[in-house]
């Protein structure tokens, strides 16, 4: 992975010199080409005026190098922002720092010793290549799941919000929970039987990726949250609570005890907080 990037980065600045405008595009190009590269970083972060921003539109509309240039650097910029930052194995510094010279010691070791090193640390180096970008595909890869089962709880949620057949219920728990019976492989392990501020409504059984979810559906005014409960083995349910905001509804996932929760709403997220403090709590 950090091989690929460097060689990327540098066919990018190799394959374009400066660039002089070229005199008959003057007038659609008021910025020139070396300009459009400059500012495509600042560009993607939004770090520049609503005007300049325009500016480099333009160009990239009329330039296909500077839009192949600007599309490379995106991709940079993800791969970049996506890389976690985990230390090195205790036992990969270590092995660096053996081979390392130790530049406060008055024993410096003599030239001819340094150099037969080279190989060693070169081995080390690769090494930590090797290792940064394992846990760079592996965090990658936790990412993807994690996005999925972000996305499936809002279809699910949507679902629910169609109209997907409740259990209604007036009694709160007690009638829900003898309901979930026989259609599920798991007990789900839900106490909140809701309260004034968010009135459980009803219970239903939906299909949830490769397994049936336990459904609690909450209210709170006119909003409703749903609560997906499925057993976690295989999901990537993060162990702490993560929220996230997936086309306009927020979604607050966790594990808990061997089960998968995905709690959903278009309720602030603040709000959604205060439902998921009650569901979590036991
Ligand atoms: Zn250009």
């Amino acid at each position: 992975m950090q091989v690929m990037i460097c060689a990327y980065s540098e066919r990018i600045s190799w394959s374009t010199p400066p660039i002089a405008p070229s005199p008959g595009h003057a007038r659609e190009r008021s910025m020139d080409c070396g300009r459009a590269r400059e500012l495509n970083l600042d560009g993607l972060r939004g770090r520049i005026s609503a005007e300049t921003a325009a500016e480099l539109r333009e160009h990239l509309s009329t330039c296909a190098r500077c839009r192949a240039h600007a599309a490379a650097e995106r991709v940079l910029s993800d791969v970049l922002d996506s890389l976690p930052q985990h230390a090195a194995p205790l036992s990969l510094k270590r092995r660096l720092a053996e081979r390392w010279p130790d530049p406060l010691s008055g024993t410096s070791p003599p030239r001819r010793s340094w150099t037969p090193r080279w190989p060693a640390l070169a081995t080390a180096a690769a090494a930590l290549v090797l290792v940064v970008a394992g846990s760079t595909s592996l965090f990658v890869e936790q990412r993807a799941a994690l996005r999925q089962l972000e996305s499936e709880s809002v279809n699910d949620h949507l679902r629910v919000l169609e109209g997907a057949p409740l259990a209604r219920v007036t009694g709160g728990l007690h009638e829900v929970k003898p309901w979930f019976g026989g259609k599920l492989d798991f007990a789900p392990a839900v106490h909140f039987a809701g309260s004034d501020d968010f009135p459980l409504e009803g219970g239903a059984v939906e299909p949830f990726l490769d397994r049936r979810a336990a459904v609690f559906v909450y209210k709170r005014r006119l909003h409703t949250a749903s609560l997906f409960v499925v057993p976690s083995e295989g999901l990537a349910f993060p162990p702490e609570l993560q929220t996230q905001t997936v086309r306009g509804f927020h979604v607050a996932l966790w594990q808990q005890e061997g089960q998968g929760y995905a709690l959903v709403s278009d309720l602030e997220l603040q709000e959604l907080l205060e439902l998921q403090a009650q569901i979590a709590s036991r």
